[in-house]
């Protein structure tokens, strides 16, 4: 990590020009900065190292591995972190429409299901590809899935309390916040890491399609209560195949629980694209996608400017774009190493 001192405030030692606040956790505050020369815009999450002891520290430097070891469309990248004496600056993609929570608090009956199955299919395919890598989230919630409304996307942001797991070794620390997490966090039990996934995905199901959590008591004591009786009552505008599949998931024994290749291959979850990331798969820092008429707009203004007639303009648009990606890649690989 660079030893990069921060000067006064809103800087990050000449590097980026803090902004306004895009939202707050409780070790961190996630501000919008610009890259003093380039004008890039990206997310800095900043942790106040002082405020940490010695478990947040150490899950502060989980999260950095993990989220270096995830490259996903739909999983925000970490582009940089910047070290300082009393600061740890996280550089993380943009969102730019907010984050989930708040979205489903502007929608008090839910959203359509065809919405949330847009949006559920592309946590599922990053959930997916971590468990692949063999990392759990461990604090999956709407205010952890962040949208990204230009490239149609919503990724997973927040890997604070992920870890790294061995198949069918359990794991023992309790994370995540009450309302989402799972009976057996809460008991304090060895328990089965992906599974705990899983039932926070039933969580946010069922919040993108009813507009509340399932478990949200007067108080504490009586959440932990309802979670633990996994008692929750699914409204009737709801389909049935989306409420047995919010069943499958939130399921007291998490030897019950939905694989995710049975959340994939559910009937509710047909027929939607489960990546429509792919197109977006370059992660590049400043990636913008040229709708057709743009691109035919710059070789028309490349063929005018009498740069070189419309055939070789589309070869040199193809090296600009293959030395762009190159460029870009040299970056990423620069900046995460
Ligand atoms: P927690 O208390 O859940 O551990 P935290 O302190 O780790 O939270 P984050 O969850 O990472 O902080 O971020 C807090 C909020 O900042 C998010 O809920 C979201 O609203 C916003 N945010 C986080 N990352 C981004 C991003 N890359 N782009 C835009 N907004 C973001």
């Amino acid at each position: 990590m660079a030893g990069i001192k921060r000067g006064d405030d809103g800087k990050i030692a000449g590097l980026y020009d803090l902004d306004k606040t895009l939202g707050r956790g409780h070790f961190a505050v996630v501000k919008l900065a610009r890259h003093v020369f380039t004008g890039e815009k990206v997310a800095v999450k900043v942790i106040d190292k002082t405020k940490l002891d010695t478990v947040a520290t150490g899950h502060l430097f989980q999260e950095v591995r993990c989220m270096k070891l995830v490259q996903h469309p739909n999983i925000v990248r970490l582009y940089e972190v910047i070290d300082t004496q009393t600061k740890l600056y996280l550089i993380l993609e943009l969102g730019d429409g907010g984050d989930m929570f708040d979205y489903i608090m502007k929608h008090e009956e839910g959203l359509t299901e065809e919405l949330a199955k847009k949006y559920f299919a592309q946590i599922v395919h990053a959930i997916s590809y971590c468990h692949r890598l063999h990392v759990v989230h461990r604090d999956l919630k709407p205010e952890n899935v962040v949208f990204f409304e230009k490239q149609g996307l919503v990724k997973l942001t927040d890997f604070g309390f992920s870890n790294k797991f061995q198949p069918g070794k359990k794991l023992t620390t309790s994370c995540g916040s009450l309302a989402y997490s799972a009976p057996e966090i809460l008991l304090g039990d060895e328990y089965d890491a992906p599974a705990v996934d899983i039932w926070s995905l039933g969580v946010i199901l069922f919040m993108l399609v009813c507009g509340q959590p399932p478990f949200q008591e007067a108080n504490d004591s009586e959440t932990l209560t309802m979670i633990m009786d996994c008692k929750y009552t699914v409204p009737a505008h709801v389909s049935n195949a989306c409420k047995d599949l919010i069943n499958r998931m939130l399921q007291r024994d998490p030897k019950r629980r939905a694989s995710l290749e049975e959340i994939e291959s559910h009937a509710w979850l047909q027929g939607v694209d489960p990546s429509p990331a792919t197109k977006f798969n370059t992660p590049l820092v400043s990636h913008k996608n040229l709708s057709e008429e743009e691109h035919n707009s710059i070789i028309q203004r490349m063929v005018l400017g009498d740069i070189a007639d419309r055939e070789l303009n589309n070869d040199i648009i193809n090296i600009i774009i293959i030395l762009l990606l190159l460029l870009s890649l040299s970056y990423q690989a620069y900046a995460v190493s």
